[in-house]
C-alpha cells in the first residue's frame, strides 16, 4: 500500500483541525506510532472549542520531540532553547498579562534540563499552563535515560537495567505549588481534551501530564512493539480522580490518572503593582 503525502490528499478532504495546523508544514517529523499526535490533537480540540481563549493563546515549546508541536501551529509559538520554555513562557505574560500562555513540551525539557524552572514557576504561581508530554525517555536524542524512566527499565544509557527512581510529576508539581494537576494517558483523548479544556478556563500555574506512547525508543528498549505500547498504557491505566498527588507514583502495574487537584491561589501577575 503505497501512503500519500498530506499535500497529495484530494481537495477537500483534510483535518478536522486544519483551521489551526501549518498545513504546509506537513508531514511532521514524528515517527509512525507515536503519541504525540493525539496529545497535540486534544490541545488544539480544546483551543478550538474556547475561540476567545484561542484567538489571545500563545504556545511555548522546548527541544526534543514534543517541543516540535508549536511550531506546527498557526497560533503565535515560540519554539524555544532546550529546558527554557517555562522561563520563556513567564516573560511573555508578566509582558502581556492577558494572553494565555501555554508550554507544550516532554518530560526531560521540563523536568530534566528544566526542572530548576518548573518549580520556582510552580512556586511564584505564574499564570501558565504546561502540558508534560511524558514518553519515559529521551525520543530526539536517541533514547537515552530520563528522569521519568522507571526503575529496571532499559535505555541507550542503562542497557542493565535503570537504577533510579523516577519523578512521581504530579506530586512534584502540587509540592511546587500548582494550582492544577491531572494525568491522562494519549488513550484518553476524550477526558484528556477535556482537562485541558477546564485547565483553560483556571488561572495560575495549571499542570497536565500526558503519558505518550514512543515505540521507536521506549518501547523499543523494553521489549514492546506498538501494540505492546499501547497495551502497556491501556492496561495499567486506573482511575484515580481526587487522588492525593503524592499516592500516584507510576509504577510497573499501575498508571493512576484523573485531575488530582484544584485550587484557588493568587496568581504572580496579579501582585505586580501597576506602573506609577
Ligand atoms: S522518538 Fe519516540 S517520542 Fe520521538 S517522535 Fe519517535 S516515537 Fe515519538
Amino acid at each position: 500500500m503505497s501512503i500519500r503525502l498530506y499535500d497529495e490528499w484530494p481537495d477537500g478532504i483534510g483535518h478536522p483541525l486544519d483551521s489551526l495546523l501549518r498545513t504546509e508544514q506537513l508531514p511532521h517529523v514524528w515517527c509512525v506510532g507515536c503519541g504525540l499526535g493525539t496529545a497535540t490533537a486534544c490541545l488544539l480540540g480544546a483551543l478550538e472549542e474556547l475561540p476567545a481563549v484561542r484567538d489571545h493563546a500563545v504556545l511555548v515549546g522546548g527541544i526534543g520531540c514534543t517541543g516540535r508541536a508549536v511550531g506546527y501551529t498557526k497560533l503565535d509559538n515560540f519554539h524555544t532553547t532546550h529546558g527554557r520554555a517555562i522561563p520563556f513562557a513567564t516573560g511573555l505574560k508578566l509582558a502581556d498579562p492577558s494572553l494565555n500562555v501555554i508550554v507544550f513540551s516532554g518530560d526531560g525539557d521540563l523536568f530534566s534540563i528544566g526542572g530548576n524552572h518548573f518549580i520556582h514557576a510552580a512556586r511564584r504561581n505564574v499564570d501558565l499552563l504546561v502540558i508534560c508530554c511524558n514518553n519515559f525517555i529521551y525520543g530526539m536524542t536517541g533514547g537515552q535515560v530520563a528522569c521519568t524512566t522507571l526503575p529496571g527499565d532499559h535505555s541507550t544509557t542503562t542497557p542493565m537495567g535503570n537504577l533510579e527512581d523516577a519523578f512521581n510529576l504530579p506530586a512534584l508539581a502540587e509540592a511546587a505549588g500548582a494550582t492544577y494537576v491531572a494525568r491522562w494517558t494519549s488513550l484518553h483523548p476524550v477526558q484528556t481534551q477535556r482537562t485541558i479544556r477546564e485547565a483553560l478556563g483556571r488561572k495560575g500555574f495549571r499542570f497536565i501530564e500526558i503519558l505518550v506512547q514512543c515505540p521507536t525508543y521506549y518501547g523499543k528498549y523494553n521489549d514492546m512493539d506498538l501494540r505492546g505500547m499501547v497495551m502497556y498504557l491501556k492496561n495499567r491505566a486506573a482511575m484515580a480522580e481526587g487522588s492525593a498527588p503524592a499516592a500516584v507514583p507510576i509504577t510497573k502495574d499501575r498508571i493512576p490518572v484523573g485531575v488530582f487537584v484544584r485550587l484557588e491561589r493568587r496568581p504572580f501577575d496579579g501582585r505586580i503593582p501597576p506602573a506609577s
